[in-house]
This record gives structure tokens, sequence and C-alpha cells, in this order.
């Protein structure tokens, strides 16, 4: 059975529905992508690895992770921190604005879970993603341990999957979201970038551009998102400009590039072309931007991912 790793934070969401009124969820970029690969690629161990707390929004949390049939092995409990939250609210407009309180969340901790013991339990997997939003989370002071076990992992044989996520605020500087960035990309064996992403940090604007600098690192595997336009591909010295079909009736674009992760390294665990990758997490990707959320209706999205051949 092969299996994947999803390393970074899940936060409880709370939507404002009405004035008094608020729903409550769980969502963050790693554990959209666990979720989507898992509806669609049943076979895959799948796993989320961050921290949670003692408290019962956190069982709850725990609890929806199992739900989704995602292994919990290496979720870790600590002792006096609670996960982070968001508010999303919306205006009369449909703007919506979000507020976070992540500052002291328990999942800025995970590096100090990742003993000795859990990296040769994790070391036996075959790919552990994280993305620009996992790296911003670790605390500082816990980075450089971070980056010792990412290479013990991939010493391991892990396939190190990086996507450069970029949220300003969660950084102090460019420059430090740079350097980070960079040590990640070094490492990494497959990436996934947005073109938005870079642009920020490097003045990139160009699916062309993006691939050019991804492939600086020596990577083996890039896979450009570029919206409704296109995923531009390069494999083993092949670009390839794969089409998209744009969706009209996009309702909120939430976890639309989380969908897309999660569904292509599914695939690709799975066996499945580059090409037929790429259009499954497509289609993965225009079903979520559908609906409202990150997390789209489960039997709704699974029937639209097996008319398209998972
Ligand atoms: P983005 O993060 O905006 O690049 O979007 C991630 C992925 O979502 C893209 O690679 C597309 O596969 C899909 N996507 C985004 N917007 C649209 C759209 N309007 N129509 C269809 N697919 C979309």
């Amino acid at each position: 059975m092969k299996s994947i790793y999803f390393l970074g934070e899940c936060m409880v969401e709370l939507r404002v529905l009405d004035g008094a009124t608020m729903g409550q969820s769980y969502a963050g970029d790693v554990y959209n992508s666990a979720v989507y690969l898992k509806r669609c690629f049943t076979d895959i161990a799948t796993s989320i690895v961050t921290a949670i707390g003692q408290d019962k929004l956190s069982d709850k949390m725990l609890s929806c992770f199992k739900n989704e049939n995602i292994n919990t092995q290496f979720v870790f409990r600590h002792n006096s921190k609670v996960p982070g939250l968001y508010l999303i609210d919306t205006d009369a407009q449909g703007e919506r604005s979000f507020t976070y309180w992540r500052s002291d969340a328990a999942a800025r901790k995970i590096v100090d879970f990742l003993d000795d013991d859990v990296i040769t339990q994790l070391g036996a997997g075959d790919m552990l993603f994280f993305s620009g939003i996992s790296l911003a989370v670790i605390e500082e002071s816990a980075r450089e341990q971070f980056w010792i076990r990412l290479e013990q992992l991939k010493a391991a044989g892990v396939k190190v999957v990086f996507d450069p996520n970029y949220r300003a605020r969660l950084w102090q500087s460019e420059d430090q979201a740079k350097q980070q960035f960079e040590r990640a990309l070094r490492f990494s064996d497959v990436t996934l970038p947005g073109v938005e992403d870079l642009t920020v940090l490097y003045g990139i604007d160009s699916a062309q551009q993006v691939i050019d600098f991804c492939q600086s690192f020596g990577i083996a595997e890039i896979v450009v998102k570029n919206g409704p336009e296109s995923v531009i591909t390069f494999v083993q010295g092949q670009l390839t400009a794969h089409h998209i079909t744009p969706v009209t009736n996009v309702v909120d674009t939430t976890s639309a590039g989380d969908a897309f992760n999660g569904v292509y390294l599914g695939a690709r665990l799975s066996g499945r072309s580059i090409s037929d990758a790429v259009q499954l997490a497509a289609t993965a990707a225009g079903t979520v931007i559908q609906h409202p959320g990150a997390i789209a209706p489960r039997d709704e999205f699974k029937k639209v991912m097996l008319a398209a051949g998972i």
C-alpha cells in the first residue's frame, strides 16, 4: 500500500451565517488536500502530521480526520496549546474577509514531536507533502531542526513535495520567506507552485518563469497551476501545457489548489501518467470551486470524480 503524509496545520473554521449564528468546521491546506486525495484514492494510506490540543474542539477535529478515513497516528496532542482558529465573514457585497487567531496554535509545535522514533516510522512512507503555510507556522526556533528531520526522511527514501503557498502575514519579512522557500525547493522531488505565489516574492508572473525558477533547484517534477488558464508541467526535460476547461459557475475558490494537489499526488502515487493526474486534479479543483467552503460535499464530489475515471 502506498502512503503519503501531509505535514502542517488544520484550523477551526467559524463562518458567520447570519448576525447571531455561526457555523463551525475544520480546514487548512494540508487537511483539505488529504481529504480530497483519500476520497479519490481509498487505497493510499493518507496521514496528517500535525499537533492539536487536549480540548474538545481538538477531539472533534480528530474525529473529523477519522471520518474522512485519514490516519491519525501522527496527530500529536500538545499538553497546553489548542488549535488555531479563523473566522470568515461575508459583507453585503459578497466580499469575504478572514480573521485569524493562530499565532499560538498547537500546530506550531509539530517539530517538537518529531523524535527519532517518529522519524523512523515516517521513513517507511512514500511521500511527504508540506506547503509554504506549513513552513511559516513552524516556530522559527524549530526550523533548523525541521530541516534536519526532513533530510533524514529524504535519506530514508521519502519523496519530498512542496507547494510554495505564500501568505505574507505569516512571515516576518519577504527575505525570511524566500530563504525558507529556497531551502524547501532544494529538498523537493516534486513541486506544485501557483504562479501568483511567486509573484510577490520573486517578481515572477508567468508559468514559464515559474518553471525556469524551479528548474534552477533541480526539481524532477514541476507542476505549475495557473488558475483556469492552464497547467504547465516540466518532467524529465519535457514541457507540456495541459488544457483546463474553465468553470463558469465559480462559487468559492477556497481550496482549489489544495484539491488539485491532493488528487494530483494521489493519482501519481497510483501510477497514473502526468497528463491523467493533471486532468483528474483539475476536475477535482473545478468541482470544489462550485461549492462554498474548503470541503465540498462528499457524495457529490465522489460522483464527479468517479465519472472522471478515478
Ligand atoms: P489556482 O490556485 O487559482 O491556480 O487554482 C488551482 C487549480 O484550480 C487550477 O490549476 C485549476 O485546475 C483549478 N481552477 C481554478 N480556477 C478555475 C476555473 N475558473 N475553472 C476551472 N478550474 C479552475
